[in-house]
């Protein structure tokens, strides 16, 4: 459990605070091996809440799921050129198997677009079999030498989809119906508001034609890349054979997309929600959305209150995610703090009067004290529960989408941008040179987040930095 020791401030040390945050409220520990994560079973609860979020918003978009191998042969990744330079320094190889050197290593897959082009070229004979709509929920391995629990392991948690379509348009219409997936769940689901774009070329995925992200700000307003969706055009269809024969019987490379979102969402989660108290879940996916503490001086008042508290939990529990802390040894006080450093959304506390008045006393975890405290009556109390989850949720998005706004500004010149990445997201017009992004890069640590697909009524500008003309502008910010 927890110990006393109060978190360190936010403003004091942010990247502290995020790390205590993580390990206190129990979501991950750090695991032997040195950049892999243990995810405990909080966090785990969490990421549940989230794949069942994505999953069904996966199944409603016509996808289905399924598994391939953690091995990949290393060859595989060696048929497409990008793809293999962008990944090769990440690799974990393995080439000893059953005791005997293997003929060919293998990789453990730092993502399965290969595998899976592969067994599609298998699969894929005519138009009729198109499109193939594939999710996977799984693990890969990238090999990081920096690393920070769900930001950047080297495992780490995900789904990837990949699909494989007859036209070019089709399968950018996937890329982007996917990527405002993402987006839907992020808004209405974990509360946050999220900046849709494509990737500047130097910052796409290894392999794909264009790139697309959404990307949130974080507490302390650097930006997190939340999940990405790839259009790869016919590149891996031509590296691994893709082909279908069309309705004149000519065969044809296919057209395909991928797109995935990992465990760095709950790293979002933390970061835009949380402050010094410790985590704020949004209810939607808080593994707890409620939890009851009981409340007696007296023994002689306990057995009242547990009774009390036990009706309440069998009157929440078929609609919502209870957690009852009747521990003994700990005062309430130290649980109050205890589920406000782990997020609870709403804390409901019953005591000796509260069950003379046939009442409870309600504390919301987005309004700091005596503010965020109410009496609710017991009779009707899910319907009151119901409604103060619901503007949890909701005052969470707006306070977050709120945060963002007031944190980003257009940058007119190069001195602007500079000023406002040292303590925010600049939108600047960028001439579409990798030399220009560089030099904001280098000079600045703020990179090229994304290209807003909604480019506001701004037409075009200059160049921030070169003063070109420039069709569109992007978000510039320090980053995960
Ligand atoms: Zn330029």
């Amino acid at each position: 459990m927890t110990d006393e020791k109060k978190l360190t401030s936010q403003s004091v040390d942010y990247s502290a605070w995020y790390n205590e945050v993580v390990v206190r409220a129990e979501l991950a520990d750090y695991a032997p091996v040195r950049g892999c994560m243990v995810v405990m079973p909080y966090g785990t609860a969490l990421w549940e809440n989230c794949q069942q979020g994505l999953d069904r918003r996966f199944k409603e978009t016509g996808h289905q799921n399924a598994l391939f191998p953690l091995l990949i042969p290393m060859s595989f990744l060696q048929k497409e050129k990008d793809h293999v330079e962008g990944f090769k320094p990440e690799l974990a190889v393995v080439t000893i198997g059953g005791g005997k050197e293997l003929e060919e290593p293998l990789v453990v897959r730092p993502t399965s677009e290969t595998v899976i082009g592969h067994m599609y070229a298998k699969w894929v004979r005519s138009y009729r079999d198109l499109p193939i709509l594939i999710n996977q929920w799984g693990s890969v391995v990238r090999w990081e030498m920096r690393t920070r629990l769900f930001l950047r392991t080297s495992e780490f948690y995900w789904q990837e989809g990949h699909t494989a379509h007859a036209t070019s348009d089709e399968a950018q219409e996937e890329t982007r119906r996917m990527l405002g997936v993402y987006a839907d769940f992020a808004i209405n689901d974990a509360a946050i508001a999220v900046a849709e774009g494509r990737k500047s070329r130097t910052e796409k995925f290894a392999g794909a034609v264009a790139s697309y992200s959404i990307e949130a700000m974080m507490g302390n307003k650097w930006a997190l890349q939340a999940g990405t969706s790839h259009f790869f055009g016919q590149n891996f269809a031509k590296a691994f054979e893709i082909r279908y024969l069309d309705e004149k019987n000519e065969l044809q490379y296919c057209w395909t997309t991928s797109w995935g979102l990992s465990t760095r969402m709950i790293g979002a989660i933390i970061m835009v929600h949380g402050d010094d108290q410790g985590l704020k879940l949004p209810p939607k996916l808080a593994p707890y959305q409620v939890v009851i503490v009981p409340i007696w001086r007296e023994e002689g008042q306990k057995g009242a209150v547990l009774e009390a508290v036990e009706r309440v939990r069998a009157e929440l529990a078929s609609r919502f995610r209870v957690k009852v802390d009747a521990r003994e040894g700990y005062t309430p006080g130290w649980k109050f703090n205890e589920w406000e450093l782990r997020g609870v959304p709403l804390r409901i506390e019953i005591g000796p009067r509260d069950v003379a008045q046939q009442s409870v006393m309600l504390a919301r975890r987005d309004v700091a004290g005596k503010a965020g405290k109410s009496p609710a009556s017991m009779a009707g109390l899910a319907d009151t529960v119901v409604k103060l989850l619901d503007t949890i949720q909701a005052g969470m998005l707006a306070s977050a989408a709120a945060f963002m706004k007031a944190n980003t500004h257009e940058a007119r010149t190069y001195d602007e941008l500079k000023q406002i990445v040292a303590d925010g997201w600049a939108k600047a017009y960028w001439c579409g040179d990798d030399e220009c992004e560089a030099k904001i890069k280098e000079e600045t640590k703020a990179s090229n987040r994304n290209i807003p697909l909604d480019q506001g009524d701004g037409g075009p500008g200059r160049c921030v930095v070169c003063g070109q003309p420039a069709e569109e502008w992007a978000y510039w910010a320090r980053a995960y």
